[in-house]
């Protein structure tokens, strides 16, 4: 497998730190409002890289965060007037049904900063002691100068950066000892929450907080760290420099990041009005139209997102489920029989296909242009006279590969309320009548379906498990 590493600007082949496992650490978003389309691009992109990971057998740990400490979370919370803690929570929440909707599976951990403190405090220290990092009136500011590889992920020179910084200076940060210096640690500012900490009452800095949980879940070396192209500098740069500095080792050895989303050929922004959250678009299409549409351009392309894009994504996924459930559909009925070696070869060669995609970088494009051939195959090839073993090894083949892409082809097995609630009166007249055995039935039935029914004095209250 090749991955293209922002740190080499070069493909290479993926060697991991440890044979068979892959540590992959994604920044996730700050909770202050529903997410936006922009956001659900690395999300779609790098659970897909997850699930390929997973395809070719890898035990993958997957981290990524929630920064629900921030000041735009403040500032939204001041408005509201509550503690940020609600805000954070609340929208935590709402991003979960988003990636639900757009089947991104959990990461193996989802770290929250506010819970990991102690641990950012005790690596500020840590960098405080080798003299990496200093304390000025209770703010503690990284020493970027001490760091002799500052700029290698984003190729920027410090002196550069330096002039084009000095006349930028906050009021506030003349204590700087240089313009390019980050913060670590800040002072506690009147109704902001804040932690105890050597250096008094305050809170983190955001880039510490990604080298924090990333060290704790995954070990101060991992494979993989991923986020938006947004994120190189000064996200990533900085990070690289706490976490190299603090451990003396190198941090990440793949650096990935995915192009941005724009709207209409423009950069997306709320100022310009051309802004879609992720549940905007839930109104009027299925969230898997979304993924499919982010899968179908190379992740460090950016990718324009339009209503004709949408309806053609659409579409294709529409093509593509039908053809997996006319396969499924005669699987259930084929007669024994065999495989044609033929026929079996020219699968295969797809599945090939493929797989040389999504080896070479995760070329989600080309993959998807391979699926689609293995769909017009079957179309064509999977008939009614098929064997058993031909119309099973079809269908093994494309649900396999629509799982790596994330795409869902099962009819939903979930019941509907309305279901629920015709089999509990059903069970109901049934217990008039005497008639236990269907009310017992019913319930079992429900049961398996993780409902769980309560008999109360109002009625029959029932919740899925
Ligand atoms: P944020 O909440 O702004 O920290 O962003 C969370 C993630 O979404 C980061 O990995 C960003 O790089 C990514 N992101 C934000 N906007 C866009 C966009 N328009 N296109 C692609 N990725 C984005
Ligand atoms: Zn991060």
């Amino acid at each position: 497998m090749k991955i293209y590493n922002t740190l080499t600007r070069k493909k290479e082949e993926f060697i991991p730190l440890e044979s068979g496992k892959v540590r992959m650490y994604v920044c996730g978003p700050t909770v202050y409002n529903l997410i936006h389309i922009g956001n659900a691009r690395p999300m779609i992109f790098f659970d897909t890289v997850r699930r390929y990971f997973e395809y070719r057998h890898y035990k993958v740990n997957y981290v990524s965060n929630f920064t629900d400490v921030d000041d735009k979370i403040i500032k939204k919370a001041q408005e509201e007037g509550v503690e940020a803690s609600v805000i954070s929570e609340r929208y935590i929440a709402e991003c979960r049904k988003d990636m639900e909707g757009m089947n991104v599976r959990p990461a193996t951990t989802t770290p929250l900063a506010t819970q990991e403190i102690d641990g950012m405090i005790e690596m500020i220290s840590t960098l405080i002691e080798k003299g990496f990092a200093y304390e000025v009136d209770g703010t503690v500011y990284y020493r970027v100068r001490k760091f002799a590889d500052y700029g290698k992920l984003s190729g920027k020179n410090l002196d550069d950066l330096r002039s084009g910084n000095r006349t930028l200076l906050v009021t506030g940060e003349e204590q700087k000892e240089d313009p390019m210096d980050f913060v670590l640690w800040k002072p506690k500012k009147e109704g902001e929450p804040y932690w105890e900490s050597p250096w008094g009452k305050g809170r983190p800095g955001w880039h510490i907080e990604c080298s924090v949980m990333s060290k704790k879940y995954l070990g101060e070396q991992i494979d993989i760290h991923g986020g938006g192209e947004d994120l190189i500098f000064p996200h990533h740069e900085n990070e690289i420099a706490q976490s190299e500095a603090a451990s003396g080792k190198e941090f990440s050895h793949y650096w990935m990041h995915n192009a941005f989303l724009n709207i209409d050929n423009k950069k997306m922004s709320k100022s310009l009005g051309n802004f879609f959250t992720v549940r905007d678009i839930s109104e009027k299409y299925d969230l898997q139209v979304l993924r499919f549409f982010m899968l179908s351009a190379h992740y460090r392309s950016p990718l324009n997102f339009s209503a004709e894009l949408m309806e053609a994504a659409k579409n294709g996924l529409d093509r593509i489920v039908t053809a997996v459930r006319r396969v499924e559909e005669l699987d259930a009925k084929a007669a024994p029989g065999e495989l044609d070696p033929e026929t079996k070869e020219a699968v295969d060669a797809l599945v090939c296909k493929f797989e040389e995609a999504m080896d070479d970088d995760f070329n989600t494009a080309d993959g998807i242009a391979a699926l689609f051939e293995l769909v017009k195959l079957a179309n064509t090839t999977v008939t009614e006279e098929s064997s058993a073993a031909c119309t099973a090894y079809f269908r093994e083949k494309m649900q396999t590969l629509c799982q790596v892409l994330g795409i869902i082809t099962t009819v939903s097995e979930e019941m509907l309320d309305e279901e629920i609630e015709a089999l509990i009166e059903e069970r109901q007249t049934a217990r008039k009548a005497k008639n236990f055995a269907r009310a017992d039935e019913i319930r079992d039935q429900l049961a398996e379906k993780g409902i769980l029914l309560k008999d109360t004095r109002e009625g029959v209250k029932w919740s899925r498990a």
